[in-house]
C-alpha cells in the first residue's frame, strides 16, 4: 500500500511567523513541497534536506506551471508514495484554488488534509490597524475578489455588496481599481466612504494608503501600489488614525 499523502497547507499572509504550528510540521515531514510566488522563502528553510521544491509561480497572468500540471504533480508524486505539501499563500480555500486541488486528490483516491491559513484580508485588517468588524461600526464584512470586476462573467454582484455588507476586503483589485470603486459608488455606496490599500501586508515592505471610494485610485497611482495589494472599503478604515499612536514608531506609515 502506498503511504503517500498530499497537504494543502495555507503560509498566512506573508510574514513567514504567521504560519501555523501544523503547517510548520507539515513542512518539516514533506517529502515534496509545491509553492506558490506569494509564500515567504524563509518557510522553506524549515525543509529537511532532501525535499524536493517546486516552484509554481503564480505572479497574476504569468504561471510557471498551469493549475492542471500542479494538480497532475501533486496526485503523481503522492500516488508514488511521497507526502506532497502543497504551500499556498494565506489560505487554501480563500481564493486559493485549494478546493480544486483537493478535488484532484479526492478524484485521484489519495488521503489529503486542508490546513487552513491566515488570510490576507485578516493580515492587513490586523498590520494596518484596520479592523474588519468593530462594535458600533461595522457589523459584517465580506472577501470579494476584483480580478474580474466589469467582465462580462463578472462573478461579483457589486450592486448587493454595495449597499449590504460593512466593510469590503477585496482580493487581487489592483489593475481595476478604478472599475471596482466606480462599480461601489454606482450602486449607492458614498464617494466618501473610507478605503484603504495595503501593499506587500504584514511583510517589512507593507505599504498603506488611505483615503476615500472617490479619490484611492489618484491616491494608490500617485504612490504606485502594485500587487499584491489588499483593498479594504468601510468606515472602519477610520479606525486606523486612531489606533496609529500607538503603533510601532518603525512601521512606514503613508
Ligand atoms: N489565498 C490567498 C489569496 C490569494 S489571491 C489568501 O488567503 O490571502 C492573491 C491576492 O491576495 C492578491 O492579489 C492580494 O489582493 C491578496 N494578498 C495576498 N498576499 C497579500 C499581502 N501580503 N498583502 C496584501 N494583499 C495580499
Amino acid at each position: 500500500m502506498s503511504r503517500g499523502r498530499i497537504s494543502i497547507v495555507g503560509a498566512g499572509p506573508g510574514d513567514p511567523e504567521l504560519i501555523t504550528v501544523k503547517a510548520l510540521r507539515r513542512l518539516e515531514e514533506a517529502d515534496v513541497v509545491l509553492y506558490d510566488r506569494l509564500v515567504s522563502d524563509e518557510l522553506l528553510n524549515y525543509c529537511r534536506t532532501g525535499t524536493l521544491k517546486i516552484y509554481c509561480g503564480k505572479a497574476p497572468g504569468r504561471h510557471a506551471l498551469t493549475q492542471s500540471e500542479i494538480e497532475r504533480l501533486i496526485v503523481d508524486y503522492a500516488t508514488v508514495g511521497h507526502h506532497v505539501v502543497r504551500l499556498k499563500g494565506g489560505d487554501p480555500f480563500v481564493f486559493g484554488r485549494g478546493g480544486e486541488e483537493a478535488l484532484a486528490a479526492a478524484r485521484a483516491g489519495i488521503p489529503f488534509e486542508v490546513i487552513p491559513g491566515v488570510t490576507s484580508a485578516a493580515g492587513a485588517s490586523a498590520s494596518a490597524g484596520i479592523p474588519l468588524t468593530h462594535r458600533g461600526t461595522a457589523a459584517s464584512f465580506a472577501v470579494v475578489t476584483g480580478s474580474r470586476c466589469g467582465g462580462e462573467n463578472a462573478p461579483v454582484r457589486w450592486d448587493l455588496l454595495a449597499q449590504s455588507v460593512d466593510t469590503l476586503a477585496v482580493y487581487m483589485g489592483v489593475a481595476k481599481l478604478g472599475e471596482i470603486c466606480g462599480e461601489l459608488i454606482r450602486h449607492g455606496r458614498a464617494a466618501s466612504t473610507p478605503a484603504a490599500l495595503i501593499e506587500n501586508a504584514t511583510t517589512s515592505a507593507e505599504r498603506v494608503v488611505t483615503g476615500t471610494l472617490g479619490d484611492i485610485v489618484q491616491r494608490a497611482a500617485a504612490m504606485r501600489i502594485g500587487n499584491p495589494a489588499m483593498l479594504l472599503v468601510g468606515d472602519t478604515v477610520g479606525i486606523r488614525e486612531m489606533l496609529r499612536p500607538a503603533e510601532a514608531v518603525e512601521r512606514r506609515i503613508v
